[in-house]
């Protein structure tokens, strides 16, 4: 019987991962998305969309549909659905690997402040900067809102939900940027403090080095811990090996 993998997606190595896996004769793919973005793209294989209804509802849609793999390559800071994961593994018996991508590491010349969390972030703000690039992703700009004496330049694939800062320019954008396209950025907003998620990942890090080329201080939010019980890999062929699929 081909195997089922079930991919837990949203991100660019899940979409590699699809396209790798639907190539495969005897491979059969579905690749899930929580639908939050409205045009996300084409993908290999077969793609669901939405929510399962918690760890139970994912438990039940494993074994319905016979998968026989989870891999769950969402986001680094999609912890629901990590988590939901790392249960439905434990109540089907199918086994789940994480593709976790490694976070960012600051180098020399690099300004760097970790905050724990984006309330955390928020809270350095004041004693680091004026007009902030806030690239944390569409929500959570709650946590920014009482900033009213900053300028926030927010930019997202999607429009950022309210609550948001008073004095707030948005602007909607998809990556991958070149750096050169940052530095342009920061220098025509007049930026001088960056925020960042340690999402990882090539297509969105170029603002960190042109934000050390300009001197610029960076916050960056810690990644939530991975569950326990979960068995994570860096990279595609880490998956694979997992998956007994290396060529
Ligand atoms: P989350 O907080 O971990 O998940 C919230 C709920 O959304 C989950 O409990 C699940 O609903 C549903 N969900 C999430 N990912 C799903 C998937 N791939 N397929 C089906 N249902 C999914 O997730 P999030 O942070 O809102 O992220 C949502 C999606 O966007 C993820 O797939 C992630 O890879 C992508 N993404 C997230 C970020 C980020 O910064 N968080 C950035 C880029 C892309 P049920 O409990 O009903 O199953």
């Amino acid at each position: 019987m081909a195997p089922h993998i079930l991919v837990l997606g949203g991100t660019t190595e899940a979409r590699r991962l699809a396209a790798d896996l639907a190539g495969r004769p005897g491979v059969s793919v579905t690749t899930s998305l929580a639908g939050r973005v409205a045009r996300p793209g084409a993908l290999d294989g077969d793609v669901r969309v939405g929510g399962f209804g918690g760890a139970e509802g994912l438990a039940e849609w494993v074994r319905a549909h016979h998968v026989d793999f989870v891999v769950d390559a969402t986001h680094p800071f999609a912890e629901g659905i990590t988590a939901n994961a790392a249960r439905a593994g434990a109540l089907t018996g199918v086994p789940v690997v994480v593709l976790r991508r490694p976070g960012w590491r600051d180098g020399p010349g690099d300004r760097w402040h970790w905050a724990g969390s984006l309330t955390e972030a928020a809270g350095l703000l004041p004693g680091l900067g004026r007009r902030v690039l806030l690239t944390t992703g569409r929500l959570g700009l709650a946590a920014f809102a009482h900033l009213d004496e900053l300028e926030f330049v927010v930019r997202s694939v999607e429009p950022p939900e309210p609550p948001m800062p008073p004095h707030t320019e948005v602007l909607l954008a998809r990556g991958p940027f070149t750096e050169a396209d940052e530095v342009t950025l920061l220098r025509e907003r007049r930026i001088d403090l960056l925020v960042t998620k340690d999402s990882g990942g090539e297509a969105t890090s170029a603002k960190l080095t042109a934000a050390r080329r300009l001197g610029l201080p960076v916050v960056v939010v810690r990644r939530p811990p991975l569950p326990r019980a979960v068995a994570a890999v860096p990279d595609l062929a880490g998956v694979l090996e997992r998956l007994g699929l290396s060529r």
